[in-house]
């Protein structure tokens, strides 16, 4: 039986009592859950669910550059797919890359570069596929969470995580984290990656118009988020290694006296 179609554009985007769609506040996230290494073929892997957003991200490499033309004397190439699932969206999207997957797998990549150590590995390539499996708003920033955490499961050197968070504009007021329908039916989104210790902004895109002073509330809005994001991305890299600290205790054997 077919699904019933998604509602219309909703009457209010912010209620009377200043909550959104979801029931968030202007400056709440969605709910974030993050798991590191649930692949076990790829070299690291890492999941995200933001709200209805589910991505999946993998890692090869560092591995032989092949084609061996793209090889840098220097350093490491890093490719990114992004990729929306067919069953990602409301209507069955075509599973060849868009235009938009093309500039995302470019900004994503830009995003995380400069964080990783790539002169380390010179003549190699690193592979990042980041699969949305669902999507709702902010997926090049839910794809940017989970590919530094997929990147550090695979154990490449980086200076840090990369967190990342869109802003936006709904109903003349800014907010925190657009769902699909405020993006669609707001009237601005700003997505940021921000590298916390070292202050450093690696990605910025604007879509629509924003004044001064609401583009500097709305950035160190998506500022603040990012930092709280980066505490959550630390945390489930440390489950990780905990829990396998924890399986490889348990499966010790006890030290025999003759
Ligand atoms: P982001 O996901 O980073 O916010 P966009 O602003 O380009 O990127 O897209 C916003 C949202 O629009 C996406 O998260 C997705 O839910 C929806 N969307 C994007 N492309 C399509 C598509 N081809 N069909 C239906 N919805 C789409």
């Amino acid at each position: 039986m077919r699904k019933l179609p998604e509602p219309k554009q909703p009457e209010k985007l912010i209620d009377d009592k200043g909550l959104r769609i979801d029931g968030r506040r202007l400056d709440q996230l969605r709910p974030i859950k993050l798991e590191v290494g649930l692949l076990d073929k790829a070299d690291g892997s890492a999941y995200i669910e933001q709200g209805k957003n589910k991505i999946l991200v993998a890692v090869y490499g560092p591995r032989e550059a092949h084609p061996k033309h793209i090889a840098m004397p220097e350093r490491a190439v890093i490719r990114c797919r992004y990729h929306m699932a067919p069953f990602s969206v409301d209507e069955r999207k075509s599973p060849a890359p868009s235009r938009r997957e093309m500039e995302l797998s470019k900004v994503i990549r830009e995003s995380l570069e400069s964080v990783v150590l790539t002169d380390l590995y010179p003549r190699t390539t690193i592979d990042l596929f980041i699969e949305v499996l669902q999507s709702d708003g902010g997926s090049r920033c839910a794809g940017i969470i989970a590919a530094s955490l997929a990147l550090a499961d695979a154990g490449i050197p980086m200076r840090e995580l990369v967190a990342a968070c869109a802003v936006g504009k709904i109903q003349g007021k800014m907010a925190l984290d657009l769902s699909d329908a405020e993006d669609k039916y707001g009237e601005a989104d700003l997505p940021v990656a921000f590298v916390p210790n070292a202050g450093m902004i690696t990605l910025l895109q604007m879509d629509g118009i924003l004044t001064t002073n609401e583009f500097e509330h709305g950035l160190s809005m998506a500022l603040e988020a990012c930092k709280t994001i980066h505490v959550l991305q630390r945390e489930a890299l440390k489950k990780k290694y905990l829990s396998i600290k924890e399986v490889s205790e348990e499966r010790e054997e006890p030290v025999v006296v003759a």
